[in-house]
């Protein structure tokens, strides 16, 4: 039989979004259902091709060789082949689309015989500890070159007396009498598509299957006490203000044995004194006076590590911006260096003397001294304007 066009089949056009083709397929799932129709082979026929439609057209990777070759582009070695669909497949889609109360813990009477029972049994819950967030101010300098930071925490860690067990020394864990140690009960309801089995976090054992007959007196049964550590870690170059590192691990240890939390390490970054940060590029503003403007003279300007000098070329106007390349900051992700980027500022003086004052009025008509700009001094609407333009 030849297979029908995937779009046909859940009754949507070419163009359609991620949302339209989720509802159109729940929508046949729903209708199509094997609780809704025992026995009714069609049916089933009509579930198991609009799951296959939909493990298509959801991928846009297949639906894009889909939409290009046809069903030949989705079949084949690697492609997708309905025939080898199971039931247990096509459920697997239902996390999603049914939005989670039926993924893991679907089981309807008609269906546990298929086996796909088996997703809401015997599954253990192992306790997670908490995470832990902490700040770490940074200087520039440690930005630039990234850091190693040793902090003290405090927080929980495993207890020494029943490492972490909770079970006092020589008593020993018994399974759980109300879910006999799966750490889920079970619940038989009515639905709209029938009988249906769902699955909840055991209420005595909170999930962990086990319970303690004689608990450690000194973490009472938890496993876990409040303490201290002294962690390091490393941070890497170029991260800023606001950024978040995991070091997975290092948080609150977990109740009785299970899997520690994480410690999240909030980035904070101290002002540098002459320094501001743009990105990956540094910022300086540098002042010279009209003379060394108009003579050209050599200047320096800090830098991360130090100082540089820099020349200024004889009628440097104000608000030129020189660049000093690779002296800003490197990219957290590896992606090359900024740079140190110093605007000019001509410095007018304020107080001038009797002398001064003579020696400038006699300049003051001096052609030379007319301003005259050209189009390579841009002015500093000009350069706001490139700015914005890109
Ligand atoms: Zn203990
Ligand atoms: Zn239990």
């Amino acid at each position: 039989m030849a297979k029908r066009d995937y779009y046909d089949v859940l009754g949507v056009s070419k163009d359609a979004s991620e949302a339209e083709l989720k509802k159109a397929y729940r929508k046949m799932a729903l209708k199509y259902h094997p609780d809704k129709n025992p026995d009714n082979k069609e049916a089933e026929e009509k579930f198991k091709e609009a799951a296959e439609a939909y493990e298509v057209l959801r991928d846009p990777q297949k639906r894009g060789r889909y939409d290009q070759f046809g069903h030949q582009g989705v079949g084949g070695a690697g492609g997708f082949s309905g025939q080898g669909m199971s039931m247990d497949d096509i459920f697997s889609h239902f996390g999603d689309i049914f939005g989670g109360a039926f993924g893991g813990g679907f089981s309807s009477s008609g269906f546990s015989s298929s086996g796909f029972s088996g997703h809401s049994s015997g599954r253990r819950r192992m306790s997670k500890g908490s995470n832990l967030r902490v700040k770490v101010r940074l200087s520039l300098k440690e930005i630039a070159h990234g850091v190693e930071k040793k902090i003290k925490l405090n927080k929980y860690l495993p207890c020494n007396s029943c490492h972490g067990t909770g079970a006092e020394k020589g008593s020993s864990k018994s399974s759980c009498p109300t879910c006999h140690g799966r750490g889920q009960v079970s619940r038989i309801t009515n639905t709209f598509l029938g009988q249906m089995q769902t699955s909840s976090t055991c209420p005595q054992c909170g999930g962990e299957g086990e319970i303690i007959t004689n608990k450690c007196n000194v973490c009472h049964g938890n496993g876990i006490v409040k303490g201290e550590e002294v962690v390091s870690f490393k941070v890497p170059a170029g991260v800023a203000e606001g950024m978040q590192l995991a070091i997975s691990g290092k948080g609150n240890a977990a109740a009785r044995g299970g899997v520690p939390g994480d410690l999240l390490v909030v980035i904070e970054e101290e002002n540098h004194p002459d320094l501001i940060r743009d990105g990956n590029n540094l910022l300086f503003d540098l002042y010279i006076s009209f003379a060394d403007a108009a003579l050209g003279s050599t200047a320096e300007v800090p830098t991360i590590d130090g100082k540089a000098k820099i020349k200024i070329s004889p009628g440097t106007q104000g608000g030129k911006v020189l660049r000093l390349k690779g002296k800003g900051l490197p990219d957290v992700n590896g992606y090359g260096r900024g740079d140190l980027l110093i605007n000019v500022n001509i410095w007018t003086p304020r107080n001038l003397s009797r002398e001064e004052k003579e020696i400038l009025e006699k300049l003051k008509y001096s052609p030379n001294f007319k301003p005259n700009p050209t189009s390579k001094d841009k002015s500093y609407f000009d350069r706001m304007r490139d700015f914005f333009s890109g």
